[in-house]
């Protein structure tokens, strides 16, 4: 990569298939696993890691895959970055856990401070650390509610903020997600977004389309939150129609309602931004961040004005484990390296390798209806050709087919036709390439397309 000087990887940075795939540990693996961990329990690939460094995860059998999912978003430093691997061991051998609501330390005010400073806006802010991403979400909407004094809250079409009961009620698609599992908590209401390939709207248009729904049929003094992801992750990494996230945060701002940026998955310079509310100069009232934070440890933070963060009472916010000594100390070295690397600008460079590659492909491929995204949050959108349906089909054997070859891939969306890329930002040129190589075969392979316009 053109940052390597301050890269040094722990294990070869190479596509290598030793056995067939999955290979015989793995198989032998994915039978005790059957008969000991929850059925509910999906996995995207029947290979079981070993080891992963930089751009490639190792199995059980000795294979080396190139890695395009970051264990979705989180892995942005590597796997096992040397700076945050050391920053783990030294805390804990110092200590793992006191609980933050018992005894204080210094690493968690040192994460808030960090976050109040790389987070958009200049405004006084403050954090509150959890585990998950899912309870960051929860937690903002608990802080605008009492702050506001207001019970509504929306999501939009296509949202994903996660698993447990109230951000069931505000991810957007049923199955798998919430299928079976209500019933969901009151008071969530659902708009549509911005999502230029299928609804042709520009950003202006898209957003006085939701203004128009929440005002009519909510009422903006109803309303405590409205909380979207800049780039919809889950939903099919869908990039909003520009002016649409500025005229909402807008209209929320004069009515008092509190807009909540989910940065999960789009945070900490995977869009080719500290956050990717900046490409639109949004400034959230409310951050919730999670996935790449810190390396790979569980760790959730939201951050935002002090005013909505104070308003609540001492002890109406927290957990035993938010904010773990361990984790903080993680996040610390990660926030490190990111800065160190400049990976904000390493993914603006990813953009352009890869989005460069993926129009190529799309113009020799009619199942390719759309290319978009940010930095190293990139994706596919697979239809039939000539029309803007979902191919979901043609996702799964791309998948399959990419995984055979050695590389690890994910899908997303709500249609299930997205193709994603998300590899970790410390990814070499020459791993990233091959990789990509191996998508344009599998497609070639599995639509007939001919390739013939490639470039480089
Ligand atoms: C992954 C994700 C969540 C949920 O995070 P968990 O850590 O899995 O609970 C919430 N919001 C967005 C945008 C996400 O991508």
């Amino acid at each position: 990569m053109t940052t390597s000087a301050a890269v040094s990887y722990r294990l070869p940075q190479q596509r290598k298939l030793v056995t067939p795939i999955p290979g015989p540990k793995s198989h032998e693996l994915q039978g005790r696993r059957a008969m000991a961990v929850a059925g509910g329990v999906g996995s995207t690939v029947p290979v079981y890691a070993a080891d992963a460094d930089g751009g490639v995860i190792v199995d059980i059998d000795g294979n080396s895959f190139i890695d395009f999912g970051s264990g979705i978003a989180v892995t942005s430093v590597g796997a096992s970055n040397a700076a945050v691997a050391e920053a783990v061991a030294e805390q804990a051998r110092h200590f793992t856990h006191t609980c933050f609501m018992v005894t204080p330390y210094e690493g968690y005010v040192a994460v808030a401070e960090r976050l109040n400073h790389l987070t958009p806006g200049d405004h006084q802010k403050r954090t509150v650390l959890f585990n998950s991403g899912a309870e960051a979400v929860e937690n903002a909407i608990k802080v605008a509610r009492l702050a506001t004094g207001r019970d509504a809250v929306v999501a939009f079409d296509h949202a994903y903020h996660g698993r447990t009961n109230l951000t069931m009620a505000l991810t957007a698609k049923t199955m798998p997600y919430k299928y079976g599992f209500g019933p969901f908590a009151p008071e969530v209401y659902r708009v549509p977004g911005s999502y230029p390939f299928h609804d042709g709207l520009d950003g202006p248009e898209a957003a006085a389309r939701a203004i128009s729904m929440m005002d009519k049929q909510i009422g903006a003094d109803q309303l405590a939150a409205i909380i979207i992801e800049p780039v919809m992750g889950e939903g099919g990494f869908i990039v909003p129609a520009p002016g649409f996230l500025p005229a909402l945060a807008n209209w929320a701002a004069s009515n008092g309602i509190v807009f909540i940026a989910d940065e999960v998955q789009s945070g900490f310079a995977r869009t080719g931004a500290w956050f990717a509310s900046e490409h639109e100069n949004v400034v959230p009232d409310l951050v919730t961040m999670a996935k790449g934070i810190a390396g790979g440890m569980p760790l959730s933070a939201v951050t935002g004005r002090a005013d909505l963060l104070d308003a609540v009472h001492a002890g109406g916010l927290g957990g035993t484990y938010g904010g773990n000594p361990v984790a903080c100390a993680a996040a610390l070295a990660t926030l490190d390296v990111m800065a160190e690397l400049d990976l904000p600008r390493r993914a603006r460079e990813i953009e352009e390798i890869a989005l460069g590659r993926l129009r190529a492909m799309a113009s020799v491929t009619d199942e390719i209806g759309d290319v978009r995204g940010r930095g190293a949050m990139l994706a596919i959108e697979l239809v039939q050709p000539g029309t803007n349906k979902p191919n979901p089909e043609l996702a799964k054997a791309l998948v399959a087919a990419c995984l055979a070859q050695g590389v690890v891939l994910l899908s997303c969306g709500t249609y299930g036709n997205v193709i994603r890329l998300l590899p970790p930002l410390v990814i070499g040129d020459e791993l990233l390439g091959d990789g990509l190589d191996v998508l344009e075969n599998c497609l070639r392979d599995l639509t007939g397309s001919t390739g013939a316009a490639r470039v480089h």
